[in-house]
């Protein structure tokens, strides 16, 4: 009889297959666990001390893996762990209990969940986080001690993985064996790191659905709908049916957008919008060419900044823009000088207590106050633009003498590099966001200094409806394509092309299916989105005139 459990999140996708219940990797070597104490526990304590340096190695290795696949957020995951392995507060724990009589296999499980329990009872968040970790590090050096073959390994396709959780170390082995399979976890929840991996890396789940799942039996036909977080298990034929055909529709439109990935964005009628990409790092450009990015319209540079103790020095984000720039192969680069301050601050740079940060010392302001941060940053855009095809952008430009200023910093830097000897190009376009009401309206002005405009509708939102973009119950209220903010935006697009003027959008508005293309009708060269936003963005576009949307627009300007 069909029966569903309702998981507490998940990630998203619809898998049809059967169940294989696998148990933590703890247990699954009962012989381990019958293994005798051994004789000197000095001579064991050095075999633990061994594994735990190939746990840590593997566990780097797997990092590596997924750095370079473009997974750089969930590497860091492991880069974490790698770290907690050789945790010598794990290696006394060890060593406690073989000095108790313990056999190893034993003493590590009941190490890692003494650290786990001490970790998970810190009222440090991050820290009681890490709690997760420990037992996902207890089990990689446990695997090192007494490798039995992964269960995980000889899964057939379609194959629904049910366990009480899982590590992030097998949520990985699970992505890279490329299998169509999914899973369920009885534990864990929606921002857990299996489930955030899982979302990540493209893997249907459904997580936190209670023990009662663990008593399935092996082989039971089971649909897991990662959508609503929902596992039906031995579903009736009509349900079977339904979920079929969304399966269908699925893999067609998957199929659909891999045919358009090398295509242009354009109308049916052939008129041409750049779909472009938002990235904040180096890697994120791989995935942006993955989804078919025609160039980078941001690159939000800050996040080379954030989570660290010092700022990146000049030679380190020198590398960052130049591997973007060869990952994007002669496409064009947006660089955005560093926009920090608002709800981005910079722990090792201080900044003055303010009562309104987001109309306070942010984006350019703040360079003009760490000039020493900006110069650095321009030198290295200017070195890296020998490799490929760079603008540089400015954010919260609000007057032309905030240009005024950039250029002279650029020439500056420029000059240094010149007088240094050090290879670099000096004719780099430099443009600005548009993401104040101030350089909404005046663009026919700004035009006159700036070389190209792409359009921040987060922050323009945010000021002319002076809605805090950060407060969730008031955005709701004054969504960001309400008629202030699509005037503003019309009146920028047309002074924009008639100074001649590239003109994008790279806030949020632009990726959002039905208001792209009307961005787009208002005559934007470009809307660059989140890179995996691209392929359905390119196939709406197909399906309509520039002449529809146009009429689409100005009937949204009328109001
Ligand atoms: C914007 O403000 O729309 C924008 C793209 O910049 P950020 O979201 O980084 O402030
Ligand atoms: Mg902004």
């Amino acid at each position: 009889m069909q029966q569903e459990y309702h998981g507490v999140g998940g990630a998203p996708g619809i898998l049809i297959g059967r169940v294989f219940v696998h148990l933590p990797s703890f247990t699954t070597t009962p012989a381990a666990h019958a293994e005798p104490p051994d004789a000197d526990p000095a001579a064991t304590l050095a075999r633990f001390g061994q594994a735990q340096s190939t746990a840590a190695r593997n566990l780097e290795q797997l990092a590596e893996r997924l750095h370079a696949g473009g997974h750089s957020d969930e590497a860091g995951i492991f880069e974490a762990q790698a770290m907690l392995a050789e945790d010598p507060t794990l290696t006394e724990l060890v060593q406690a209990q073989l000095e108790a009589g313990q056999p190893l296999a034993a003493a590590v499980q009941t190490a890692a969940t003494q650290m786990h329990a001490m970790l998970a009872a810190l009222d440090d968040p991050y820290l009681s986080e890490r709690a997760a970790d420990m037992l996902a590090v207890g089990k990689a050096i446990h695997a090192v001690l007494y490798p039995s073959g992964s269960p995980l390994h000889d899964l057939p396709p379609d194959t629904v993985i049910v366990a009480p959780d899982l590590t992030p170390a097998e949520t990985t082995e699970l992505y890279e064996r490329k299998l169509a399979v999914a899973f369920v976890t009885a534990h864990g929840g929606n921002t857990g790191h299996t489930a955030i991996l899982a979302r990540s890396l493209g893997l249907p789940a459904v997580v936190g659905v209670g023990e009662a799942v663990l008593q399935l039996a092996n082989d039971t036909p089971v649909i897991v709908d990662g959508h609503t977080h929902t596992v039906i298990v031995n579903p009736a034929p009509a349900t079977l049916a339904t979920y079929q055909q969304q399966r269908t529709n699925q893999a067609a439109a998957q199929a659909y957008y891999a045919t358009l990935r090398d295509l242009p964005g354009q109308f049916a009628d052939g008129h041409r919008v750049g779909l472009w990409a938002n990235i904040g790092r180096p890697d994120d450009a791989a995935q942006a060419r993955a989804h078919g990015a025609e160039g980078i319209g941001l690159f939000r540079t800050e996040f080379l900044f954030l989570e660290r103790t010092t700022a990146p020095s000049e030679d380190e984000q020198y590398a960052a823009y130049r591997e973007t720039l060869q990952i994007m192969a002669g496409r064009t680069v947006i660089i955005r000088t560093l926009d920090i301050g608002g709800d981005k601050p910079l722990p090792y740079l201080h900044v003055a207590p303010e009562a309104n940060p987001f109309l306070g010392v942010r984006g350019l302001r703040l360079c003009m106050q760490h000039t020493d941060l900006f110069q650095a940053q321009l030198r290295a855009i200017l070195r890296a633009a020998q490799h490929g095809d760079v603008w540089i952008m400015l954010p919260m430009v609000a007057l032309p003498s905030d240009i005024t200023w950039a250029r002279e910093q650029l020439q500056q830097a420029a000059a240094t590099l010149q007088a240094q000897g050090v290879a670099h190009r000096a004719d780099v376009p430099l443009g600005i966001m548009i993401e104040t009401p101030a350089a909404a309206v005046t663009v026919d002005v700004l035009a006159r200094a700036s070389d190209f405009f792409s359009i921040g509708t987060n922050d323009l939102s945010q000021y002319t409806l002076a809605v805090d973009r950060g407060q969730a119950e008031l955005s709701a209220r004054y969504p960001h394509d309400t008629l202030p903010v699509l005037r503003l935006i019309q009146q920028a697009v047309q002074a924009a092309r008639q100074a001649g003027k590239h003109i994008g959008v790279c806030g949020e508005l632009g990726g959002v299916p039905e208001l792209g293309p009307l961005l787009a009708g208002m005559g934007v060269h470009e809307l660059s989105m989140s890179p995996a936003l691209i392929p359905p963005m390119k196939a709406r576009l197909r399906e309509l005139t520039y002449a529809e949307a146009h009429a689409a627009a100005l009937h949204a300007l009328a109001g």
